[in-house]
């Protein structure tokens, strides 16, 4: 996420639309999902009715993916309306025939204010789907499908991929990560390029920018991402616009639960220039150029992002090339700042603990920006290394960490990653990034360019 340079602010007054889900078509039929799953809200958006029905046997109980969203159950019956036995909104499913559906409602106004990462406004919401999707206490369930029935003007936007009949696929990760889902009345907008379709969709109303103009943003941003390696990491993905005050994007966010989404809390005022000037765009899809990463990684995930932040607009026009060392230099500074002297690897995962998110990742971005370099000594470069080896994680929702990916970036060739990554891992003082960066020619104290052995390095890096 971008935790550095944003802060989470809340989106206050923010009046949310919502979407719907024109979710991409999969080709292969799937299995029989052990739990299928029919959802349908009210016109207002303010109660969620759920049935849920098990293939086999029932699992012995039901919970919400975030704990908090517990208070929001309003009850539990069985298919013919009797109650079933619920605690601290966890639903007793232990003892019901095989075969058996569930049915349960959800204050959708209370599960909205049980998470930090939700919006609720107007009347509508965007919050991960662990607020409201009930499922096996303890384990994801195999396969389970959902399927939206919704009043007319109502659209439920998700990132998940839905079969012929519509019928959503859920798989593992729609139930051990967070997403974003969108319940409203507007369905999003297709992006489709660079090998991905995209869906866009602004909540709410008074954007300066009008839907042309937003698309045209994240056209050129996922433009700029599959440059790295010629194509969009991932083929589909859901952008959420939250509203806010002024004309910046104040915070950024992806997850990985069951499909792709990210969110943007982004000033109604936005105008095209501060959208594509904002670095918090262009680092968060980056992410996508990478598996998901254990927390113990955080450096080296954040790092590649931050890196990008600002090498790909650099390389687009957006901002010139001294602006982007400048940036890098700066950033440099203030990891070094840093009083932490536990290795990067544990302060990557204490991060969220500790917010000591400076060092984490701006040392990651030094990391990136050494291993660039010296890949390029050899011949190559971070966006070969990643062109090379992205098909080995491409549609892996599993979580990948540092040696594996930094082996696979290696690939055949004599192990360069590998060491400089368990180096940094360990390394408990920030990295000495005034003598690489005046080997660049980029003076440290305050980025000014000038001479140094590894200026044309630096010039190809930061060129179209
Ligand atoms: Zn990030």
């Amino acid at each position: 996420m971008t935790g550095v340079r944003a802060r989470a602010t809340a989106p206050s007054g923010a009046l949310l639309v919502a979407l719907f889900a024109v979710a991409p078509a999969s080709g292969d039929r799937p299995p029989e999902p052990a739990r299928r799953y029919e959802v349908s809200v009210d016109e207002a958006l303010e109660i969620l009715r759920a049935r849920l029905c098990f293939a086999d046997r029932a699992p012995a109980r039901l919970a919400p993916g975030v704990p908090e969203a517990a208070v929001a159950l309003m009850d539990a019956t069985d298919d013919a309306g009797r109650p079933i036995a619920t605690r601290r909104g966890i639903v007793e499913t232990a003892g019901l025939p095989p075969g058996s559906c569930v049915r349960y409602r959800v204050d959708l106004g209370a599960a909205m204010r049980s998470t930090r990462f939700a919006v609720s406004a107007g009347g509508e919401h965007v919050s991960t789907q662990g607020v409201w999707l009930w499922r096996d206490a303890g384990a994801a369930p195999p396969r389970a499908s959902l399927r939206f029935s919704l009043p007319r003007g109502v659209v439920v936007s998700t990132p998940w991929p839905s079969g012929p009949d519509r019928t959503l696929r859920l798989t593992q990760t729609a139930f051990t990560r967070p997403g974003f889902v969108a319940f409203g009345r507007r369905a999003p907008r297709a992006v489709e390029r660079a090998g991905v379709c995209a869906r866009l969709l602004p909540l709410g109303d008074g954007w300066a920018l009008d839907d042309d103009a937003l698309a045209a943003w994240l056209a050129e941003t996922i433009d700029g991402v599959a440059s790295v390696r010629g194509r969009f990491p991932v083929s589909d993905l859901l952008v959420i616009l939250v509203p806010a005050h002024g004309d910046q994007v104040a915070f950024g966010m992806v997850r990985r639960g069951g499909g792709y989404a990210a969110l943007y809390l982004v000033g109604r005022d936005a105008t095209r220039e501060t959208l594509r000037r904002s670095w918090v765009t262009w680092h968060e899809l980056s992410h996508l150029l990478l598996p998901a990463l254990r927390s113990r990684d955080a450096w080296l995930y954040e790092g590649l992002a931050t890196y990008y932040q600002e090498v790909l607009p650099a390389r687009r026009g957006v901002q010139p090339p001294e602006r982007a060392w400048a940036t890098l230099a700066e950033g440099f500074r203030r990891g070094a700042r840093s009083a932490d002297t536990t290795p990067l690897g544990d302060a990557s995962a204490a991060m969220m603990q500790t917010r000591g998110f400076e060092r984490v990742y701006w040392a990651g971005t030094a990391f990136a920006l050494e291993a660039d370099v010296a890949l390029r000594g050899r011949g190559s470069s971070l966006d070969h290394a990643l062109r090379r080896a992205a098909p080995r994680w491409r549609g892996d929702a599993t979580i990948w960490d540092a040696e594996r990916l930094l082996a696979a970036l290696d690939g055949a060739a004599p192990p360069l990653l590998a060491p400089l990554g368990a180096r940094w891992t360990a390394q408990r003082s920030f990295p000495d990034t005034d003598r690489l960066l005046r080997r660049l020619g980029v003076r440290p104290g305050d980025g000014v360019l000038e001479d140094g052995e590894l200026a044309r390095v630096r010039d190809a890096i930061m060129a179209p």
